[in-house]
């Protein structure tokens, strides 16, 4: 029988399936199992549309059959069928449309060899559906044979692969097709076997294609002890038997395709144990089901806890991806953004054809559509989850706060106004943490300003000097004690018109006019003495001036420039080689006795005033929670006055 050739264009792709790697050649089965499904569905429409059938849903089922010393796997369904011509039409050429050409360049010999291993075109083979040509990966021979339903006369496809085809009559009795796979001996590189064995099978079906919609059936042998074996000793193990089944391998009806008020929070909470690998319930499930340009239905899980590698770059974010119960891509990263990259979850929309025949940039389309609901999605839940259950939120947000507040800072600040309201900080208000909306409701008439303070703890924050006065004033501090804090404040600037304001800057601006008038004319009456004490200091300081915002406290540090104390610790202990350091300001209260006693030094003694100085100087340091240059002399001085 003369041999038909394939189109030039399949026969492209049949190169690119024989020579894909290992982790993907088992995702034939899924593609077989998916076109038997689509064949079961063409039959099942045409039995909806013509009752005097008499074909019942339940009839139809797909059947895989492992003969481990034949070396075949047969796939066999009831469905519609192939005529001749379809055979090939079908199988004898790729798909017609335009989109072959994507491929075709992606598959082109131009790829250098390296990436043609690991690069694009393998990922494509990964994610979105190759067909009935990817039998080619796990088997040298193939045999479809095939009967239409509702005809008599049966076919018999049969290729090796790239050389060709032939098409020839056949017996069988039932409608339907049968896919027999000569898979390929084992190599060095692959275990082509564990296609045929039971196990392997059943794993591959329970994670590519456990929510098809009809039973994929196998035949299993197990074993069991033999009941009432006679003579048998009590203690002596139990004779067993073995015995075989026909097994229903897949689930057939995904959760989430259930309706909402179905499915209970056990249900939900086991399926993403089971599914995400969790020992832990979720803190929350959202289930969505959404109709309109993209139809989806999507199940999202926010996990109890961080992994211990969530945090690193091994952590890969994305939910999975299917397509009418079909499982396209274990990890999409682009249906979730980086700063909710801690939800796990499945999305499932029938919009996203498995079909090569689509294009795949219209896929990006559709996952856009869907990747921004989703987004809109989490974020609301996660705002109603804070409003409604205060408590978990919180454990949420311990575990996953900085992921928000890493994504408030992302790609300047691009997310911020979509993740401000989830933030939480400590305050001086109270002692449960705050959301930025919340301080804004408490805010004084007359407050231009929302006002933090970071340092290490919220303790070293309270003693701040700075702080004093804002307390004094009966104003809210947030406590910022997370070294990413200030910057999330620089990113966001401020909040509903009021701008965040570090009580560890010197840009309070807390005085009446009055207060500054008087301020700057004490300025200039001690300038001399302020140029004593700042030459006193040395390098260390930029300006020394007065300030009236002290209260208990003699002296304080304030950053100015761009750069504050916490980011300077922050720049130093992820490059130590950077020398960043923030503009120091040494800023001195008038009103405190030290101050009477400096100047009274300055004028009688030079000598102690400068020890003084520089005292106040390494004590206002201290308060900054930074370290002294040199804790040795500070020492020494502090002994020296005494
Ligand atoms: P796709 O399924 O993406 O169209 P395939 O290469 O997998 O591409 O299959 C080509 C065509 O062959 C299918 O569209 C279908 O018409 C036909 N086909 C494949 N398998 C079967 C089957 N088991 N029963 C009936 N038709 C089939």
């Amino acid at each position: 029988m003369a041999k038909k050739q394939f189109k030039a264009q399949s026969k492209r792709m049949l190169d690119l399936m024989i020579n894909s790697v290992y982790t993907h050649k088992e995702i034939f089965l899924r593609e077989i199992i998916s076109n038997a499904s689509d064949a079961l569905d063409k039959l099942c429409y045409k039995a909806f549309t013509d009752q005097s059938l008499g074909l019942a849903r339940s009839d139809f089922f797909i059947e895989l059959k492992p003969d481990e010393e034949a070396r075949t796997l047969t796939i066999s369904d009831n469905g519609i069928g192939m005529s001749k011509d379809e055979l090939e039409e079908n199988l004898g050429t790729i798909a017609k449309s335009g989109s072959l050409d994507f491929k075709q360049e992606l598959a082109a010999e131009d790829i250098p060899e390296g990436e043609r291993q690991a690069g694009a075109p393998v990922d494509i083979i990964g994610q979105f559906g190759v067909g009935f040509y990817s039998a080619f990966m796990v088997a040298d021979k193939v045999t479809v044979i095939s009967k239409v339903y509702g005809e008599a006369q049966a076919w018999k496809w049969e290729s090796t692969g790239a050389d060709g085809y032939t098409v020839s009559l056949a017996e069988k009795e039932s409608p339907g097709t049968d896919i027999i796979m000569c898979i390929k001996p084992d190599s060095e590189q692959d275990s082509y076997s564990r296609f045929l064995q039971e196990f392997g099978l059943l794993s591959l079906v329970k994670k590519y294609s456990d929510y098809i919609r009809y039973p994929i059936r196998m035949q299993t042998t197990r074993s069991r002890p033999i009941e009432n074996s006679e003579g048998k000793e009590d203690d002596a193990p139990p004779q067993m038997e073995t015995y075989t089944e026909v097994e229903t391998l897949n689930s057939m009806v995904p959760i989430w395709q259930r309706n909402k008020s179905e499915v209970s929070a056990e249900e939900l909470a086991g399926f993403y144990k089971e599914k995400f690998y969790d020992f832990e319930d979720p803190v929350k499930s959202i289930q969505v089901d959404a109709e309109g340009a993209v139809s989806y239905k999507a199940l999202l899980f926010v996990p109890a806890k961080a992994g211990y590698d969530y945090y690193t770059k091994d952590y890969q974010r994305g939910l999975q991806l299917y397509s009418s119960g079909v499982l396209i891509m274990d990890k999409c990263a682009d249906l979730v953004p980086e700063h909710f990259r801690f939800v796990r979850g499945v999305v499932d929309s029938p919009d996203l054809s498995l079909n090569i025949s689509r294009e795949l940039l219209q896929h990006d389309r559709q996952l856009g559509v869907i990747a921004r609901a989703i987004e809109r999605k989490i974020k609301n839940e996660l705002l109603s989850f804070q409003r409604d259950d205060r408590e978990a939120y919180e454990k949420f947000y311990a575990q996953f706060g900085l992921q928000l507040k890493y994504g408030v800072l992302a790609n300047f600040g691009k997310d911020k106004d979509n993740l401000k309201d989830l933030l939480l900080f400590a305050s001086s208000d109270s002692d449960k943490l705050t959301t930025l909306a919340e301080y804004r409701t408490r805010m004084k008439d007359e407050q231009k300003d929302i006002y933090f303070a970071t340092g290490d703890t919220a303790k070293i924050i309270e003693n701040l000097p700075q702080a004093e006065r804002l307390r004094e004033k009966g104003l809210e501090i947030l406590y910022f004690t997370h070294e990413v804090d200030e910057f999330v404040a620089q990113t966001l600037g401020s909040y509903d018109e009021k701008p965040l304001k570090s009580a560890n800057r010197d840009e309070l601006d807390l005085e009446t006019e009055d207060e500054k008038t008087a301020l700057k004319q004490q300025q200039e009456e001690h300038g001399q003495l302020l140029d004593f004490v700042k030459q006193a200091i040395g390098e260390g300081v930029k300006e020394v001036k007065l300030t009236g915002k002290l209260r208990s406290q003699p002296a304080c540090l304030t950053a100015g420039g761009g750069l504050s104390f916490e980011m300077e610790k922050y720049l130093a202990a992820i490059s130590p080689d950077q020398q960043a350091k923030a503009e120091r300001t040494l800023e001195l209260n008038t009103e405190h006795v030290v101050f009477e006693k400096l100047k009274a030094l300055h004028t009688s003694d030079q000598g102690r005033a400068e020890t003084l100085a520089k005292i106040l100087y390494n004590q206002a340091v201290l308060m900054a929670g930074l370290t002294l240059e040199n804790p040795a002399e500070y020492s020494r001085l502090v002994l020296e006055l005494l």
